[in-house]
């Protein structure tokens, strides 16, 4: 049968470019879970994606209702659930001021991990029903929150710090809107959100994998400097990060390309081992890649697992 993928954010950059690749093989429908349907609708068929196989369904991350009604109309649906992309995000670098999810959470933390976490969550359930040969979580990780990298450098880094502000319901009231309690810094924000995706790809893959034989993985595809996710950026920014990362960094990557390395992380039969974070060299094959020390300690995955439960309602 064809395998059946939900890919969050799908309506534009990396997720609609991974839901063309998929879909285009005719062994995937791919279930575009997206808050904008209209939008999600066009950008389908503007990419030409066969309509049979892809589905649009509503979710918005920003809601913990909004995730749990997406939970009930998939199960509803009787698809299978094969393979879970955890692929959207938010990117505020320009925010002066904090802004909120439907719970109050500042929205990058809260959209980024927090939504997609009790999503995987409820989820994992589906997936352990499933009996595709090769079932997974991949949940999309980013250079800029590995500090062990020279972009993971750039000021302002990640830093989770003792989890204060996360302890304290991120809600900028009697919490910090920052993970570890400090001012708000958007573009700070968007890289511990990152570095909690990649802690909880670990923390899933140490508490499940053995278990229930799924593949549990993150991904940093490359530098994919034309999508929406600048789109709060300062217009000079936006003119010369393409070229920058063309010529200067050489770490570009089209969205075509980097949907098409998502796209082997959910469905090549070579890369099914748990637990890893893919990147690609620059002939574009994958290698298992390093995290940072804060992205693989296991200690801090555990504490944000289980702070998180609490702030999603699970604990
Ligand atoms: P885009 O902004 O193009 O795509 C982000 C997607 O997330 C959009 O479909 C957007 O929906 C969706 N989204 C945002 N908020 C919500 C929400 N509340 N509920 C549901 N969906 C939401 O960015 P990219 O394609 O670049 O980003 C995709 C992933 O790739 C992210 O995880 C990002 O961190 C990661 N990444 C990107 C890199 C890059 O260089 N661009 C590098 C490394 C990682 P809508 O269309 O409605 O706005």
């Amino acid at each position: 049968r064809q395998g059946s993928v939900v890919v969050t954010g799908a309506s534009s950059g990396l997720g609609l470019a991974t839901a063309k690749a998929l879909a285009e093989t005719g062994k995937w429908h791919v279930i575009m879970a997206c808050r904008d349907f209209l939008k999600a609708e066009r950008a389908a068929k503007s990419a030409g994606i066969p309509k049979e196989n892809y589905t649009i369904m509503h979710l918005d991350l920003a809601s913990l209702d909004s995730v749990r009604q997406f939970v009930d109309n998939f199960r509803r649906s009787g698809r299978p659930l094969d393979v879970l992309v955890c692929n959207a995000a938010v990117y505020l670098p320009t925010a002066k001021e904090p802004t909120f999810t439907a719970e109050g959470f500042e929205l990058s933390v809260g959209t980024n991990h927090l939504g997609h976490f009790l999503l995987s969550r409820l989820l994992l359930d589906d997936l352990q029903k499933s009996d595709y040969p090769s079932r997974r979580l991949i949940i999309v990780g980013s250079i800029t929150g590995n500090t062990n990298t020279l972009a993971g450098n750039v000021p302002p880094k990640a830093n989770l710090g003792d989890l204060r502000g996360l302890s304290g319901g991120l809600n900028g009231l009697n919490s910090s809107a920052m993970i570890d309690g400090g001012d708000f810094d958007g573009a700070k924000a968007y890289k511990d959100s990152k570095v909690c995706n990649m802690l909880c790809m670990q923390e899933f893959h140490r508490r499940y994998h053995e278990d229930t034989g799924i593949t549990f993985a993150s991904l940093y595809p490359g530098c994919i400097a034309t999508t929406g996710l600048f789109r709060e950026h300062i217009p000079l920014f936006r003119l010369l990060f393409p070229p920058f990362q063309k010529y200067i960094t050489k770490g570009y990557v089209s969205e075509e390309e980097a949907g098409k390395r998502l796209a082997q992380v959910v469905a090549d039969p070579s890369l099914t081992k748990s637990g890893v974070y893919w990147s690609w060299n620059k002939d574009s094959a994958s290698f298992e890649n390093q995290l940072s020390q804060e992205a693989s300690d296991a200690e801090k995955a555990r504490k944000v697992w289980e702070v998180s439960e609490k702030l999603v309602g699970m604990a």
